[in-house]
């Protein structure tokens, strides 16, 4: 598999400015700070992190929504931040967005069937009668009826719009769709419902998602691979069948660890992570995780560990990834 999309040293940094009349840069946010990963063509990456950690950001960043403080992302061979005028246009159709909360993000005096179409009319894509025709097909390929169309998004459930936001991503025929937290709004019964509809249509579409999630109970049915992000950085990716069974970083078992495991004689005793994040606005030296590490030795606190191959295809950033004790968790979340 090729790469559709490669991030490399990607940062979004924010200036802290304090005063009224004379404002003085204070500080700075570092949202994201030095971000590299690639979505291979019809994989599913999974960006996974606490709140804050910077996977939202990056996402607007692979949007273009916002401008990058540096790095670079490139689309299908393309440096998306120099491209300019059709290329632009054609990279926006391409690359679509599913958003976390169904509720907010469908227009609520739109129908249904202009929700749909809207992307379509935007990329000028079709004339009213090949756009009505189409709204009806997705309509069908997200599990709803075609009647649905006039309806308004009011009428339908959570997850019913979920389906709605995800045809209204596929209008345009992208190839990578983000999918910002896109069931963590839903009820955890709709949950399962929604993801295999995701996966299904990936499958029949060949499509490549970047999928955003805080935990990883959601991404173990979903993700071919996983970069787990912490303050603004990558701190281990790797195979999602590596990366459960051989976690190497130490933020990543506190991930994992606390998943339950369906069998309850195979869950491990949970230590829940001490302390809180750090503001991105004072990032620790050293290795950014050591304030919360329970493995933290002198040398995590001075010196920033490069993300490093660790086994094939599966890198991690911490000192001591190789010889850290395995405390006798069973990591893998029920996955094997
Ligand atoms: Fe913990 Fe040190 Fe590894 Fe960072 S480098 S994760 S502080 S052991
Ligand atoms: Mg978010």
């Amino acid at each position: 598999m090729s790469a559709l999309l490669e991030v490399s040293g990607l940062a979004r940094h924010y200036p802290v400015k304090k005063g009224v009349l004379v404002q003085k840069q204070v500080g700075t946010v570092r949202a994201v700070d030095g971000v590299s990963f690639e979505v291979r063509r019809g994989e599913t990456l999974a960006l996974v992190g606490e709140s804050g950690c910077g996977k939202s950001t990056t996402a607007r960043l692979v949007l273009r929504l916002i401008e990058p403080s540096a790095g670079t992302i490139r689309f299908d061979g393309q440096d998306v931040t120099k491209v300019g005028g059709a290329a632009m246009r054609s990279l926006r159709r391409r690359i679509q967005i599913v958003f976390q909360d169904p509720y907010a993000s469908l227009n609520p005096r739109l129908t249904v069937g202009e929700a749909i179409a809207e992307p379509m009319v935007v990329h000028g894509i079709g004339d009213n009668a090949a756009r009505r025709a189409k709204v009806q097909e997705l309509l069908r390929l997200v599990g709803l009826q075609p009647f649905h169309a006039e309806r308004y998004p009011h009428e339908f459930s959570g997850g019913q719009r979920q389906r709605i936001g995800i045809a209204r991503a596929l209008s345009v025929e992208p190839d990578l769709v983000v999918c910002d937290e896109p069931v963590s709004a839903l009820d955890v019964s709709i949950q399962a419902q929604v993801v295999n509809l995701m996966k299904d249509l990936q499958a029949r579409l060949g499509l490549s998602y970047l999928f955003i999630a805080h935990d990883l109970a959601v991404v173990k049915h979903m993700a071919d691979r996983i970069a787990v992000m912490y303050l603004g950085q990558v701190m281990e990716i790797g195979g999602k069948r590596e990366l459960f069974a051989n976690p190497r970083h130490p933020y990543t078992r506190a991930l994992l660890a606390a998943i339950p495991h369906p069998d309850p004689a195979r869950r491990g005793k949970v230590t829940p992570l001490g302390g809180d994040v750090p503001s991105p606005m004072a990032v620790p030296p050293g290795c950014r995780f050591h304030t919360r590490c329970p493995f933290a030795q002198d040398r995590c606190r001075s010196e920033v560990p490069a993300l490093r191959e660790v086994a094939p295809g599966h890198n991690a950033a911490c000192h001591f990834a190789e010889t850290l004790p395995d405390a006798g968790l069973d990591y893998s979340g029920g996955l094997t």
